[in-house]
């Protein structure tokens, strides 16, 4: 995926605006473009749209909507940044921060009103760190309706998308100006297009193997529950033709995969008072301080592999969700009157798994307290009898990434920017700072709709079209 430097300028086809990856970010991006006047091209690698977004319920902080002012929620882009802020321990990159709590509510509504996406606030839910109910989704509360109603959106504005094709190469100029893109169709042909500036909206790098020894070790060997399209396309042209990478060692895993049945435990199981221990019985941290933290010190335990253990009541409680509930139909579910009949089921050793079942009733019941510093306050103690379901840690994206801008220009390490060049989503460094630990919820969601609407909008107004506005409050 080499960057060749020509000058060649004719092109088979082109596009004013090219966007590379049909994602969240990419969809937003190519319709922020469209909408601004410019002609618009997105190619993406598989043959549907969508990128990481295969399942879940698709909801997107913001802050300061109509649809939080109608429920009678005071919130603002400030509060929000602040909530960010606190949650990266100020590590996030401030102005950053602001500028995309600032573009998400209007992007939101720009959907709305614009292209007809009939967003509803979700109330209900945890507020996982938020200090308002700002999480907003459709009401087939699913990523996967969101996606299809962007990509209908999308075409009806008359952005022509291809798909289930590649883009492998990148043409510039010697000042790193983009010229054009070679990509290849499943078929095996390829074909070129030329462009004048092009957004890199190819999500971030968690599928390659090269770039996570490189960048996150710790969980290089985790098993990786991310969209295969994470192959860290745009960090190799960006790097090559200047652009500066941040917080590459960032990124977002949870020690709750379990292979046995090839899914991800649901919180409920930790966050009820369910502990893990590793194959010789023992606890090895704190389960509840820092999903990345925590899946990185799994790695670290032998194979790689844990024991989440918990109790009937947290089993009945998470039987309210229906991934849990296939679950706990299959044979991944072990159970045992005591203990030690539960260490016999899942051979690790009886005394050790007895005697941490004993510690953590009394850090429980507050007689004694945890050394990894987890406060068990607040829940009922573990009862007989247990379940144990076996995991390993799973990493699901990266954080850092390209350089960017308020306008989502990618820039140069001394924070120029490269001439036509943008990205957002995942392919450009989030808000959450350099740790993992950094990251607030929804903040995948929040930087590609944010940033993919400002790319797309600086992208068309470069390109030379004057009626392309930046969302409010984006610099
Ligand atoms: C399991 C999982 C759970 C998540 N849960 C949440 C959550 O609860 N809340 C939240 O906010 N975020 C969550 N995220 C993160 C969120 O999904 C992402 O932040 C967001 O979808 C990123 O969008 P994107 O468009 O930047 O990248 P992607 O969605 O990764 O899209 C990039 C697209 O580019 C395509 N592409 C890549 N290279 C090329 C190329 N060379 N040529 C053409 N196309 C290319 C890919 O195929 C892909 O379709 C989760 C992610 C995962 C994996």
């Amino acid at each position: 995926m080499p960057v060749e430097f020509s000058d060649r300028m004719t092109y088979p086809q082109s596009a004013p605006v090219l966007v590379v990856g049909g994602g969240l970010c990419g969809l937003i991006a190519a319709l922020a473009a469209r909408d601004a006047g410019a002609e618009v091209v997105l190619i993406e690698r598989e043959t549907h749209l969508g990128g990481s977004i295969q399942s879940g319920r698709g909801i997107v902080p913001a802050a300061g909507t109509r649809y939080q002012a109608a429920a009678g929620i005071v919130d603002s882009a400030s509060q929000f940044a602040a909530d960010l802020q606190r949650k990266s321990r100020g590590a996030g990159d401030v102005r950053m921060t602001l500028a995309v709590t600032s573009a998400v509510a209007p992007t939101i509504e720009w959907l709305a009103d614009r292209h007809g996406v009939p967003w509803q606030l979700e109330p209900g839910l945890p507020q996982a760190g938020h200090a308002k109910q700002r999480f907003h989704g459709v009401p087939e509360r699913s990523g996967v309706a969101l996606v299809r109603r962007l990509e209908e959106a999308a075409r009806r504005a008359g952005v022509r998308i291809i798909t289930g094709a590649r883009v492998l190469d990148l043409h510039a100029s010697e000042d790193g100006r983009v010229v054009g893109a070679m990509y290849t169709r499943r078929d095996g042909t390829s074909e070129d297009i030329g462009c004048q500036a092009l957004v890199l909206a190819s999500g971030g790098f968690a599928a390659n193997g090269s770039y996570r020894k490189q960048f996150m070790p710790a969980v290089a060997e985790a098993f990786y529950a991310g969209h295969r399209g994470s192959y860290g396309d745009a960090l190799h042209w960006a790097s090559r033709l200047g652009a500066g990478l941040r917080h590459t060692g960032a990124y977002s895993a949870r020690a709750a995969f379990a292979p046995s049945c090839g899914q991800l435990l649901p919180r409920t199981l930790i966050d009820e008072g369910g502990i893990q221990v590793n194959l010789r019985g023992e606890r090895f941290g704190n389960e509840v301080d820092g999903d990345a933290d925590f899946a990185a010190q799994l790695m670290a335990q032998p194979r790689g592999l844990a024991w989440t253990i918990y109790d009937e009541r947290i089993h009945q409680q998470a039987m309210g969700g229906d991934e849990y509930r296939v679950l706990a139909g299959s044979n991944a579910v072990h159970q045992g009157a005591t203990p030690e009949a539960l260490a016999a089921q899942i051979g690790v050793p009886a005394p050790a798994l007895a005697d941490v079942f004993d510690r953590v009733r009394d850090y429980q019941i507050g007689r004694s307290v945890d050394p990894f510093g987890r406060v068990f306050a607040g829940r009922e103690p573990m009862a007989l009898p247990l379940r144990a379901v076996c995991v390993t840690a799973a990493l699901l994206h990266t954080q850092g990434g390209l350089m960017v801008d308020v306008h989502g220009r990618v820039l140069r390490d001394d924070g120029t920017p490269l001439p036509n060049l943008f990205a957002g989503g995942h392919a450009a460094c989030g808000i959450s700072g350099p740790h993992g630990s950094g990251y607030l919820p929804g903040s995948g969601w929040l930087c590609a709709l944010s940033l993919g609407r400002l790319a797309g909008t600086s992208a068309a107004r470069m390109v030379g079209w004057a009626g392309a506005q930046a969302p409010e409050a984006a610099a």
